[in-house]
């Protein structure tokens, strides 16, 4: 026969377990972090040895150094790079730096408008689908002027990139 011991949560042989609790409510308790039964005077040892805690980086709340690197991928003040030009910032800069980022223009590739870089995206999107349709000018055009346009274009998109 065995009894259960509701402080160290260990099964203890009846004949022993008077003594047991006494003892054990005196002089163990339970690990907060494992639920392991620590002696009383050894938990603040126990729990800087086994279950030692580092500071997350991100958002400065004390990690238990096994959990630390679990955490650190799902840390709300993880730093990510803005969406629109890449910098990594801290995410309480982030929301201001975003908002602005996303209303600075830059020229588009395709049309050469200049368009928010919040726009972009949706933008080169229906501008690709613009050039797939067939274009009114293109057809009114000479066949020697039709040759000398592209070349044209690539010289101007050239000089953009450098
Ligand atoms: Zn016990
Ligand atoms: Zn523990
Ligand atoms: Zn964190
Ligand atoms: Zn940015
Ligand atoms: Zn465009």
């Amino acid at each position: 026969m065995s009894r259960f011991c509701k402080n160290c949560e260990k099964e203890i042989s009846e004949d022993v377990f008077m003594l047991h609790e006494a003892h054990c409510e005196r002089f163990l308790c339970k690990c907060p972090e494992c639920g392991e039964a620590v002696p009383k005077s050894f938990k603040d040892q126990h729990i800087q040895d086994v279950h030692p805690k580092e500071k997350c980086p991100f958002c400065y709340d004390l990690i238990e150094k096994s959990k630390l690197e679990a955490h650190k991928l799902v840390c709300d003040s993880k730093p990510r790079p803005c969406e629109h030009c890449g910098a990594i910032m801290e995410i309480s800069q982030m929301i201001d730096h975003e908002d602005a980022c996303g209303n600075r223009t830059e020229q588009c590739d395709i049309c050469q408008k200049f368009i928010t870089l919040k726009a972009m995206p949706e933008h080169i999107f229906q501008c690709m689908e613009n050039l797939d349709k067939p274009n009114s000018n293109a057809k009114k055009r000479k066949p020697n002027e039709d040759a000398k346009a592209p070349r044209k274009r690539m010289k101007r998109n050239k000089n953009d990139w450098d």
